[in-house]
């Protein structure tokens, strides 16, 4: 915990007890794709060629046509939205934002609208949201009846977007069949759903056009990565929205399996996605990442996590201010998380009070925050490596 290179900066080093939350950087990128980023740094490829690599590897583990690159999940979503208003359509890919005339509309369940989904307007696309939030009453009724996703289709509409959850209805198979009988696309947003790897098959499998996962959580590339994975005609679409593109017309030579010249009338412009690329170094690190991260043993690693959470509910389930549990790992997180209930009578702190503590230690330790409201922090084991939970530990019974 000494000597990095935070400390050397003068900006404050944290202790990740929250899990792969984009604001404190992600997850530990995995020390062999370091090394590969390292490596990339000291020579040259060219970004299509690169891509083309990427896109072999995410074929071969997604089971999809196609795959890519881009800054992010995020960034993904902005290249899906894109590719699936514009097509083929270079006039259409240069006019982004802008969609005039252009069938621009993605429609999602109401209750999967998320602040995520503003990558999807990035691109000029319109939200169309449909259904209620009716299971919020209790009355055993849907929150999206899948005649609402049919009826809201119409000749503007691009793509349907969903955002996959354990927890999210109307269920994906049913919502493709939906979208497919009116051909048009269906977007997933998993942006966190990995593990388990097997989803890495699962959206394609159940006849997903595009799905975006982030290279940066649980696959422990550069966070400033994230994988498109879908149809052929869809990612090369997205290609040519998001590579460099401007370059007199007889060098312009992109890999085959990349864009097909062929089939352009020319050089197309700069796309909507160029202020989401990813360098040579994010994509080398990207593809070692996620080679090592399907060859993982996943039963060992979800053990580790495993016997983490259990270490510290059982050692903070002695302080009498608390009680903890261990979460399945299906309900939110993709990890094990340990709820820890402050009694606030008990207590001499609130437990904003302890939390906001906590961030304020050297060095500062966040712990999850998404239900303070309850009296209750979580502590997420996959970023927590052994050596830090001590630690933790140690600096909240302090503040009891
Ligand atoms: C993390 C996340 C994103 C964004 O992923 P990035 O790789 O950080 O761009 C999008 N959607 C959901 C549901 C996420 O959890």
């Amino acid at each position: 915990m000494t000597d990095s290179v935070y400390e050397e900066l003068d900006v404050p080093e944290v202790i990740n007890a929250t899990g792969t939350k984009t604001r404190i950087g992600g997850s530990l990128i995995r020390p062999e794709a370091a090394d590969a980023m390292r490596r990339a740094a000291e020579g040259f490829a060219r970004i299509s060629d690169l891509q083309a690599r990427a896109s072999e590897l995410i074929e071969d583990v997604t089971g999809a046509e196609a795959g890519y690159v881009a800054s992010g999940a995020s960034a993904c979503m902005t290249l899906a939205a894109a590719a699936c208003i514009a097509g083929d359509d270079l006039s259409a890919m240069a006019s982004l934002p802008d969609t005039e005339g252009l069938a621009d509309e993605i429609v999602v369940p109401r209750t999967h609208r998320t602040g995520y989904d503003h990558a999807y307007r990035v691109a000029g696309a319109e939200l169309v949201d449909v259904g209620a939030n009716d299971a919020y009453l209790g009355t055993g009724s849907e929150n999206t009846e899948l005649w609402e996703i049919d009826a809201a289709i119409g000749e503007d509409t691009a793509a349907v977007a969903y955002v996959q959850k354990a927890y999210t209805t109307p269920p994906l198979d049913a919502v493709v069949e939906v979208a497919h009988d009116n051909d048009v696309p269906v977007i997933v947003d998993a942006a966190a759903e990995l593990p388990p790897v097997e989803n890495l098959e699962r959206f394609v499998d159940l006849g997903v056009d595009l799905v975006a996962f982030s290279g940066g959580k649980a696959i422990r590339g550069p966070q400033t990565t994230g994988i498109l994975a879908g149809r052929e005609d869809l990612i090369r679409s997205a290609a040519l929205q998001h590579l460099d593109m401007h370059a007199a017309e007889d060098a312009y030579v992109p890999p085959e399996g990349v864009i097909d010249t062929e089939e352009l009338p020319g050089v197309p412009r700069q796309g909507i996605g160029r202020g989401m690329k990813v360098g040579k170094e994010e994509l080398v690190g990207m593809i070692r990442a996620l080679e090592l991260f399907v060859e993982e043993d996943h039963e060992a690693r979800t053990a580790e996590w495993r016997a983490r959470a259990e270490r510290i509910a059982g050692e903070l389930a002695e302080e009498p201010a608390l009680s903890t549990s261990v979460t399945a790992a299906e309900k939110t997180d993709v990890a094990p998380t340990v709820p820890v209930t402050v009694d606030e009578n008990e207590a001499p702190v609130t437990t904003a009070e302890l939390v906001r503590g906590l961030r304020e230690e050297t060095p500062r330790i966040f712990v999850g925050a998404d239900e303070l409201d309850e009296g209750r922090f979580t502590i997420n084991p996959m970023c927590l490596p052994d050596e830090q939970v001590e630690y933790v530990l140690e600096r909240i019974r302090a503040r009891l």
